[in-house]
């Protein structure tokens, strides 16, 4: 029989994003626990859930993508994804309720090796996802992070489809989606994510967003003074990290897109293939546990 939302019971806000509410919910009947994303009747973000949606059915057997359980759709036109519930939340969340204290190398070595799997993983299906942030990084009580939020993302149809440089977040957007040169989207979108994720590493590391002076606003002018000058971008301070992390941000970003590592190249770079091991799994599991969100 066909799912409906009132088969479910709402248990609270999980979050709030542009197309509408994330709540955790209870199946009334199994008592099982999702997350619930309800998107509203507004055609022009219907249309975007139903892209996220496709993507998510193709990236249905990846290891580190949020899983879609099902859609649900009322009369009214409202659209709602019942998602996996990742009960650890999202690394910004995860990162403000640190007090912004930063995370230590060790558990921050399999996030970036589990968000990699992640990337490999959809680029693989010619998915790219644009929009990499801690925001978009989900994590569970088991320490498993996973890629969420594809309102942005794209399936290409051919090997470089022109893709939009102006969609995602600015303040993690790669030096090459600034170029005026790619306007026309004449970009490559796999090392866009990479730049990304490097970034996205980075402020959890530092604590807060890397690229510009704690607490400034991320908007355009800041952010492209900022690659411009690029002095302190992509490099960690020394003393202030291993040799291996300030190496691994600096493959990541590389302000040249062609000298930048790929997914598969950064899969094997000692900081993260040393992620292999139990220690950062359990570091991880234990900053989890630590910080977790008040049931
Ligand atoms: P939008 O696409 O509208 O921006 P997101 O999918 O990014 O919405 O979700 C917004 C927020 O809701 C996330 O940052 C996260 O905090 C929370 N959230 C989303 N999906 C889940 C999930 N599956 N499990 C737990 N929290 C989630």
């Amino acid at each position: 029989t066909e799912l409906r939302v009132s088969d479910f019971e709402k248990i609270r806000v999980l979050g709030h994003g542009n197309g509408g509410t994330v709540h955790r919910v209870r199946h009334r009947r199994s008592a099982a626990v999702y997350a619930l994303k309800v998107v509203r009747a507004d055609p022009l973000l219907r249309r975007q859930a139903y892209r996220e949606i496709d993507i998510l059915r193709r990236a249905s057997d990846c290891n580190h993508v949020v899983r879609l359980h099902s859609v649900i759709t009322t009369p009214s036109g409202d659209v709602s994804f019942l998602l996996e519930h990742m009960d650890g939340g999202s690394l910004d969340a995860l990162l403000r309720r640190r007090g912004s204290r930063p995370f230590p190398e060790s558990a921050l070595a399999s996030i970036a090796r589990q968000a990699l799997l992640g990337l490999a993983e959809l680029h693989s299906r010619q998915i790219v996802h644009r929009d990499i942030k801690p925001a978009n990084l989900l994590i569970n009580s088991v320490g498993v992070v996973k890629i969420a939020d594809f309102g942005v993302g794209k399936v290409l149809r051919r090997s470089l489809d022109p893709c939009d440089s102006y969609v995602g977040t600015c303040a993690y957007m790669s030096p090459e989606r600034f170029d005026p040169a790619s306007h026309g989207g004449d970009y490559d979108p796999y090392a866009a994510d990479v730049w990304s994720l490097g970034l996205a590493v980075l402020e959890l590391h530092r604590g807060h967003f890397p690229l510009l002076p704690e607490g400034a606003q991320p908007d355009w002018a800041a952010l492209m003074v900022a690659i411009c000058l690029g002095g302190a971008i992509g490099t960690v301070a020394e003393g202030a990290a291993s040799g291996e992390f300030r190496e691994f941000i600096e493959c990541c970003l590389q302000k040249e897109s062609g000298k930048r590592w790929s997914v598969a190249d950064l899969l094997g770079h000692p900081f993260v293939a040393r992620a292999d091991g139990i220690e950062s799994e359990r570091a991880l599991r234990e900053l989890v546990r630590e910080n977790s969100v008040e049931s």
